[in-house]
């Protein structure tokens, strides 16, 4: 959907009901669209007083809070690039950060001020301000005595809104550039794709420093002019609490697979809701049937990345597919091509997921090399995500290209492998890894976890049962059982970690068995 200019000024018309709430905090309290108006205001006014002028970064390390959005909407009002740090880096990432980005101004909590105030300084940044997890601090005692009028930047749509780094677990974490038409696009699109309306009540319990949280919901939100339930962080009792308020939910997986952990979850408890979403890390289709079953509602998935926004989502209406991530969203086109040519490939071969459309980011900051690199000539992305597209359509991700696993000269798909794995029993899920092995260049190797009920099920038994599925050069060299799989905030499964701590598996000497 086209739309041009800052983004704030876009959002007008929700303004226009200033006593229409925005948020609702966990203890029932209310902020307003005229609340945050006017709060943006001052924040904005403050970051011109403090230096801050269009163009440059403010990054901010900070609990969830509303005064943290607040802060992102005023960056966006003042034309600065808010860039958002996930809470878990330490001062020394931070330090990377800092460098790469030099911002103007860094935001953090009180814990981290003298650390991050002597870094920021050595970097050229002019100011560094606190906010706490009770959205107190440094930032918000100094805005008070700001006026609450601000004139939002006029501005191209093609003008920086955000850097966000993405979390790349091997080579340099890249600044991804987001403009504000690339925000604005993707918002409006989904609004309509979703069917959001003022009416509509945002169950909030994603963090705020990654796309999902930050940009899918909350902008979502502002241009249905719709409210949120903001929780600080995900908590089943915190959720049934507030189920019978909300009418629609964004999470990650691991949110759908905790909450059927949970006695209370049934129709009931959810006859309020009109939408359950799910992305950022594949979904089983084991979780969509249970939780179908259990609720009445179908898991809507949907497929995206911090450089791309959304790409793809099953139908509002329609069938929602298990283990498919739906259709290129209107206005996104979505191709799969053959990873080493580029070359376009028939319907439901696997290959490279590559995506065109409004929603695409402007390039890594300062890595014009890199940014080059995983852009096709005519202007298509790379995403780096392997899938297939049906003659509909439809797609379904088969896993990253960096995890697909080549052993003794074949491809094998860790996505196969794991849906084979998980659907046995005494398996609770589990990761496929290729490492390093002596005679097939990478051992496929799976990392299990078994069922609290089941504590039995044996190596043997997955290779044996597996064997009548899948050819041979597809079954696991190794089965090793761990009590959880790593996962990031974001639910994604850190397989680059599972590699390094199985890199030896095969060595000479190693304890491989017989499969
Ligand atoms: P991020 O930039 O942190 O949002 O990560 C983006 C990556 O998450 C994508 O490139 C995919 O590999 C993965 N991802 C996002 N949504 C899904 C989904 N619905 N199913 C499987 N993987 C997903």
């Amino acid at each position: 959907m086209s739309a041009s200019g800052n983004l704030f000024s876009l959002l007008d018309p929700a303004f226009e009901n200033a006593d229409r709430p925005f948020i609702i905090r966990p203890d029932g309290s209310t902020i307003t669209y005229g609340n945050l108006r006017e709060q943006t205001g001052r924040f904005a006014n403050l970051l011109a007083a403090k230096g801050v002028k269009p163009g440059d970064r403010v990054a901010v390390q900070v609990e969830k809070s509303p005064e943290a959005l607040a802060l992102y909407l005023a960056c966006v009002r003042a034309g600065a690039a808010f860039l958002p740090l996930n809470t878990g880096y330490t001062v020394s990432e931070l330090e990377y950060f800092i460098g790469d980005a030099r911002p103007s101004m860094i935001v953090c909590s009180p814990a981290r001020h003298e650390a991050l105030s002597t870094i920021g300084e050595r970097e050229g940044c002019l100011s560094t301000e606190t906010i706490d997890e009770h959205g107190e601090g440094s930032f918000l005692q100094a805005a008070t005595a700001m006026p609450a009028e601000f004139e939002t930047l006029s501005c191209s749509g093609d003008t920086l809104a955000a850097i966000l780094y993405t979390s790349g677990t091997t080579g340099r974490s890249k600044g991804t550039m987001l403009t504000h038409d690339n925000l604005v696009s993707n918002a409006l699109t989904l609004v309509d794709y979703w069917q959001f309306t003022s009416d509509d009540v945002l169950l909030h319990a994603l963090p705020i420093f990654h796309t999902h949280g930050l940009f899918v919901a909350t902008n979502v939100m502002l241009f249905a002019r719709g409210t949120m339930l903001f929780l600080p962080k995900f908590d089943t009792e915190k959720i049934r609490e507030a189920l019978p308020n909300a009418t629609a939910m964004m999470g990650v997986p691991t949110f759908y697979t905790r909450l059927l952990g949970e006695p209370w979850l049934d129709r009931a408890a959810t006859a309020h809701m009109r939408l359950f979403i799910s992305g950022s890390a594949p979904l089983l289709a084991e979780t969509h049937r249970q939780w179908t079953e259990r609720t009445g509602h179908r898991i809507l998935e949907r497929y995206g990345m911090t450089e791309t926004n959304m790409i793809t989502s099953n139908p509002y209406d329609g069938d929602r597919v298990p283990g498919s991530v739906g259709f290129a969203l209107p206005d996104v086109a979505v191709r799969v091509t053959d990873p080493e040519t580029g070359a376009l490939l028939p319907a439901d071969e696997i290959g490279m997921i590559e995506v065109k459309g409004p929603n695409v980011f402007k390039g890594y900051w300062q890595m014009p090399e890199k940014t080059h690199s995983e852009f096709r000539e005519d202007g298509f992305f790379i995403t780096g995500d392997l899938g297939t597209m049906d003659e509909d359509g439809r797609v379904t991700l088969v896993g990253r290209g960096k995890d697909l696993i080549i052993s003794g000269g074949f491809n094998v798909y860790p996505k196969e492998i794991e849906s084979a794995i998980d659907a046995l029993e005494g398996v609770e899920e589990s990761a496929v890894i290729g490492v390093p092995h002596p005679d097939f260049g990478e051992g496929v190797t799976a990392v299990v976890v078994r069922t609290a009920a089941a504590g039995t099920v044996e190596e043997r038994h997955i290779v044996d049962q597996l064997r009548e599925h899948l050819a041979s050069f597809k079954l696991p060299k190794r089965v090793v059982f761990v009590p959880a799989l790593p996962r990031n905030t974001m639910g994604k499964v850190l397989k680059g970690e599972l590699r390094t701590q199985y890199r030896d598996l095969y060595r000479p000497g190693g304890a491989e068995r017989p499969a």
